[in-house]
C-alpha cells in the first residue's frame, strides 16, 4: 500500500462558472491541486518550484487562473474517483486543465488513457515524475512570462555545434567495465534520462532548425536498462524508455522537418536488429556507429567488452540483409596488452570481411586507473604503433573501395559550408558521414546559375569522384 494513497494535500474552492484568464500583461497564473501520497506531493513541489522559478504566479483558486494543473492519485478506487471528480470540477470551473500523476498513467477501457476517456476536454495528460512534460504542456497553453535575463538564452539552451546539427544525450554513465576505460568510475553506472525529457529536447531542437540529430550516450543500445524500460510520457502518450521506442518517436518528430536522426555508440546486441527496419524505411539514418574495439574473442574477453560473445559478422550480415544501405562506422584498439600477432591478424580479417565503411584505430595506451594497466603482456610502444598503421592501411582500402562505388550515384547532401549561397561550391555530408569524425562531400559550383544551396539545407548532388576519405559531387 502506498502511504496515504488518497490524501488531499491542497484543495481549491470551486467557482460557479468558468473564470476568465488573467488580463493581458498580467502575471500568468496557474492554479494547482495536489492529490495523493507523499511521492505525488514531492512531484507537486517540483512542478510548483519550476512554475515559480519561471515567473508564473500559483494559486489555490480556480478564479483568475489561466490554467489548472491537477496532480492525481490512481492507486485505489476511492483515490481514482476523487481525482476524476476533481478534474471534472476544475474543467467546469476553469475549462483549461492539465492532468499529471499516477492516474494519468492509468489505462481505461480498451487500452486508451482513462483520464482522456472520462474527460476528453483536458488539455494534456502526463504520468507521475514528469515535471518537464508538465512544464512543456504549461508553456504550450500559457506562454512563459518574459524574463529579461533568461530570454537572452534560446529555448534549446546554448549549443556549441552549428545551428543545423545537434547532439542529444540520452543517458549518462555505463554499466560495463571495459578494462581500458575509466568512464564508469568517473560517471557511475548507467542513468537513462526520462524519455519524455529526451523527446521534448528533440522536438525543441527540430523546431529551432536542427536538421540532423545525433543521439549519443556511452551505450545507446542499453537505454532504459537501469529503469527496467519504464513507461514514460510524451505529449500525454505513454512511451517506453527503450531504444526502439525512442528511435520510433524521434523519427516521428524528425519527419515533418525532413531532418535526420543518427545513432552513435550502439552495441551489437540482438535487440538492435529491431531498429534496422526503421533504417530501411528511411525514418532513421541507415548509419550505425558500433565501437567493436577488437574482433578476437580472447582480446574482447580481456577487454571485458559488452556483446563480446555476439557473432558480430553474422549480426552485420543480418543488418545489411534488412537494410542494404547501412553504413557502419567503428573504432578499434591495436596492441592491447597480450595481443598476439595471430589475434591481431584476426582483427584485420574482421575489418576486411565486415566491410567496415569508416574505421578509426588507436594504438593502445594505458589510462591512469584502468584495469588493463595491470594485465600481463604489455606491448612495446613501437609494436602498438606499427599495428595501428597496418590496421589503418587495411581499413582505408576497404573504405576507399566502398566510396568508389558511390561515384555516379545521386545522393542527398546536408550542406555544412557554402560561401555566397553555394555558387562557388561548398562542403557537405551524406547520410554516410557523421560530422567531425567521418568524411565530407566537396560540392562543386552548380552548373545551373539558378541552382544555389545554403548552409543547413539539403541539396541533391551527383557523386563525380572519390578522393581518399571524401567524395566530390555536383549539385543538380
Ligand atoms: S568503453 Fe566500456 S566501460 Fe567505457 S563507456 Fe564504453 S562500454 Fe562503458
Amino acid at each position: 500500500m502506498p502511504e496515504n494513497p488518497g490524501m488531499t494535500v491542497s484543495t481549491i474552492e470551486p467557482a460557479t462558472e468558468p473564470v476568465p484568464a488573467s488580463a493581458p500583461n498580467a502575471t500568468p497564473t496557474v492554479a494547482f491541486v495536489s492529490l495523493g501520497c507523499p511521492k505525488a506531493l514531492t512531484d507537486s513541489e517540483l512542478i510548483l518550484t519550476q512554475l515559480s522559478a519561471e515567473g508564473y504566479a500559483t494559486s489555490k483558486q480556480y478564479a483568475g487562473a489561466d490554467l489548472v494543473v491537477v496532480n492525481t492519485c490512481g492507486f485505489i478506487d476511492d483515490a481514482v474517483k476523487e481525482s476524476l471528480d476533481t478534474i471534472g470540477e476544475a474543467l467546469a470551473a476553469n475549462g483549461r486543465v492539465i492532468v499529471t500523476g499516477c492516474l494519468g498513467a492509468k489505462a481505461g477501457e480498451g487500452g486508451g488513457n482513462l483520464v482522456q476517456q472520462v474527460h476528453p476536454k483536458v488539455l494534456a495528460v502526463t504520468g507521475p515524475h514528469a515535471t518537464q512534460e508538465v512544464m512543456d504542456a504549461v508553456h504550450r497553453h500559457v506562454p512563459r512570462p518574459h524574463d529579461p535575463f533568461m530570454d537572452l538564452v534560446p529555448s534549446i539552451g546554448i549549443k556549441l555545434t552549428p545551428r543545423h546539427y545537434a547532439y542529444l544525450k540520452i543517458s549518462e554513465g555505463c554499466n560495463h567495465r571495459c578494462t581500458f576505460c575509466i568512464i564508469p568510475s568517473m560517471r557511475g553506472d548507467l542513468v537513462s534520462r526520462p524519455v519524455g525529457d529526451v523527446l521534448a529536447d528533440a522536438r525543441a531542437l527540430f523546431e529551432s532548425g536542427v536538421k540532423e540529430l545525433l543521439v549519443i550516450s556511452q551505450d545507446t543500445s542499453a537505454y532504459g536498462v537501469d529503469v527496467k524500460y519504464r513507461t514514460g510520457f510524451f505529449d500525454g502518450q505513454p512511451v517506453k524508455t527503450r531504444v526502439l521506442d525512442l528511435c520510433t518517436r524521434l523519427a516521428d518528430l524528425a519527419a515533418p522537418h525532413g531532418a535526420w536522426v543518427r545513432l552513435h555508440y550502439v552495441y551489437p546486441y540482438p535487440h538492435v536488429d529491431d531498429i534496422l527496419p526503421l533504417m530501411a524505411e528511411g525514418r532513421v539514418l541507415p548509419y550505425l556507429d558500433v565501437p567493436f574495439q577488437h574482433a578476437h574473442p580472447d582480446v574482447l574477453k580481456r577487454m571485458k567488452r559488452p556483446a563480446s560473445g555476439e557473432r558480430n559478422l553474422e549480426r552485420l550480415a543480418r543488418w545489411r540483409e534488412i537494410c542494404p544501405e547501412l553504413v557502419v562506422r567503428s573504432t578499434f584498439i591495436a596492441g592491447f596488452p597480450g595481443e598476439t600477432e595471430a589475434e591481431f591478424e584476426t582483427l584485420l580479417d574482421f575489418v576486411r570481411e565486415a566491410q567496415i565503411d569508416r574505421a578509426g584505430c588507436f594504438a593502445y595506451s594505458p589510462v591512469q586507473g584502468a584495469a588493463a594497466n595491470e594485465l600481463p603482456g604489455q606491448l612495446p610502444q613501437e609494436v602498438r604503433e606499427e599495428r595501428r598503421a597496418r590496421f589503418m592501411a587495411v581499413a582505408e582500402k576497404v573504405s576507399v573501395a566502398k566510396l568508389q562505388r558511390r561515384v555516379g550515384v545521386t545522393m542527398q547532401v546536408l550542406v555544412d559550408q557554402a560561401p555566397a549561397l553555394g555558387r562557388k561550391g561548398g562542403v557537405g555530408r551524406t547520410y554516410a558521414d557523421a560530422p567531425e569524425i567521418d568524411g565530407q562531400v566537396r560540392l562543386l559550383p552548380p552548373e545551373k546559375a539558378s541552382k544555389t544551396f545554403k548552409v543547413g539545407e539539403f541539396t541533391r548532388a551527383r557523386i563525380v569522384a572519390a578522393e581518399g576519405h571524401d567524395l566530390v559531387a555536383l549539385p543538380i
